[in-house]
């Protein structure tokens, strides 16, 4: 194999870690090499996840919407949906962002090369072609963003036809007319929820007692009232499963019982993990830990001073825009930039359902368990003008607040755009804001956002549009 000089920084994984590492580390003047198995950069995010699902969810409400506006005196016909013509629209998303990385990649000088890496030492690596090819290069730097991929489960093999992970359901070659989805976490929700706006009869079962462990139950709560699913399944585990050729036979055992239900084809969502596999990492010297992470500092560093690793395989949460920050600070680290490091008090959580759940900071779940001093303050969305001039009454927003120095540690929001509020929560947290500094910002008239101003409101007593009987 023959070796080429030296490479100044190889990043390996052009996701929304790698490829954030990337473009940053090349405006700071770093000579870059960027490393992945696809054609442009995107990584799962782009081809197989974020992106695909939001466009779908974009559908799903909009027909939501469509329906809803018929109680208000506007009435659609039941749309009829071409399968196909959906998919392709979709792939036209993937391929336009994945595209318009590739030439913000070119734009920037950014050596891309298409294959798979693997150490072979310390400071050497080879790349395999997707024709299987190999060639060997040699680097000074290096940071691992090689992501994560599903989790399986021993009794529910994805054979791609009946047994679909999340990639064989945002293909959209059929539409089931029943599907069962295994796991009621966030790719549960959100694929459940597509696939039951086109049409699919969904039903979920989940292992523990609610939707989304760990999050908000305030906001499950909300999730809930919409009903979205024909059946929900808590505390239920999948027994045995028998594909036939009409489907597939599931054997269904919850706490108190065992039952068998027939589905087109079962979806299995529950959970990913690090991709630190077939990396090599033993020519470097490094494995992962128990939970099959990579430890690094606050720098992104790993135990090797040339070496750093961001996203995915990091650790939780596994979200694609914490590894995006990631990957800009090791990028800035790399560049010498002094006090670059991960320190965010927060990173926001975001389920795109419909309503959209969101949240970040400390939960009220903490607060009881840590026993702390805090306040925790919620504005109901039918006291907002704007949420209920769009039929969102049932939305919440939640502030968790120090009693004391009346600092925001947490917040929460169910309800339509959502996730377009928790950024103003995250910054308050980050910035170490007051509850005075959101109930005296004047917020903008009629928007959601004034449920953030008047949930601070409510910490002094109350707020203008709500008062608790
Ligand atoms: P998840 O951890 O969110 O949910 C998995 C669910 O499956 C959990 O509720 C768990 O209790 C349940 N479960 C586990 N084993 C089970 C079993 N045998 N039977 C029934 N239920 C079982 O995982 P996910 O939905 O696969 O998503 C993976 C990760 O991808 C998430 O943790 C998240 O970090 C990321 N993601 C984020 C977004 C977003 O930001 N909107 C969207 C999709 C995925």
């Amino acid at each position: 194999m023959a070796k080429k000089d030296k490479k100044e920084l190889v990043i390996i994984g052009a996701g929304p870690g790698g490829y954030a590492a990337a473009f940053h580390a090349a405006d700071l003047g770093i000579k870059v090499t960027l490393i992945d198995p696809e054609v442009n950069p995107g990584g799962v995010c782009l081809y197989r996840g974020c992106i695909p699902s939001k466009a779908l969810l974009h559908l799903a409400k909009t027909k939501e919407e469509a329906m809803q506006a018929s109680k208000w005196g506007m009435k659609f016909e039941e749309p009829k949906i071409d399968i196909k013509k959906v998919a392709s629209w979709k792939e036209k998303v993937v391929k336009k962002l994945t595209e318009g990385l590739g030439q913000l990649s070119k734009a920037r000088n950014i050596e891309y090369i298409q294959g798979k890496a693997k150490f072979t030492g310390k400071n050497e690596l080879e790349v395999t072609d997707n024709k299987g090819k190999t060639s060997g290069l040699s680097f000074e730097k290096v940071i691992i963003a090689t992501g994560s991929s599903a989790v399986g489960l021993p009794e529910l093999e994805i054979d791609h036809e009946k047994i679909w992970d999340a990639t064989d359901a945002l293909e959209l070659k059929e539409l089931p007319k029943k599907m069962l989805v295994v796991g009621g976490g966030y790719i549960g929700l959100e694929l459940g929820s597509v696939y039951a706006a086109l049409g699919t009869k969904v039903s979920i079962a989940e292992m523990t007692p609610g939707f989304l462990p760990g999050a908000d139950r305030d906001l499950v709560k909300v999730f809930e009232k919409s009903e979205a699913f024909k059946n929900v399944f808590f505390e239920t585990k999948v027994e045995k499963v028998k594909i036939t050729k009409k489907g597939v036979k599931v054997s269904l055992k919850g706490k108190k019982e065992e039952q068998s239900k027939k589905f087109d084809c079962v979806l299995v969502a529950v959970g990913r993990k690090p991709n630190t596999q077939n990396l090599g990492l033993k020519a470097l010297g490094i494995s992962a830990n128990k939970k099959g992470f990579l430890e690094v500092d606050d720098k992104r560093r790993t135990k090797l001073e040339h070496i750093f690793a961001i996203g995915d395989i990091t650790g939780e949460p596994m979200l694609a825009h914490k590894a995006s920050h990631e990957g800009r600070i090791a990028a800035e680290v790399i560049a010498g930039k002094k006090g670059a490091a991960y320190d965010p008090k927060v990173i926001p959580a975001i389920v795109f359902t419909n309503p959209e759940l969101v949240w970040c900071g400390l939960t009220e779940e903490e607060v009881k368990e840590k026993n702390k001093n805090v306040k925790v303050v919620k504005f109901p969305w039918s006291a907002s003008g704007r949420a209920v001039a769009i039929g969102e009454n049932t939305g919440l927003t939640k502030l968790l607040i120090d009693k004391e120095t009346e600092v925001i540690l947490g917040g929460a929001v169910a309800g339509k755009n959502a996730g377009s509020l928790i950024p103003e929560i995250a910054l308050a947290i980050e910035m170490g804001s007051t509850a005075s500094d959101l109930s005296l910002t004047i917020h903008p008239h009629p928007t959601l956002s004034e449920t953030i101003m008047e949930s601070a409101e409510l910490f002094y007593g109350g707020a203008t549009h709500y008062k608790k009987s």
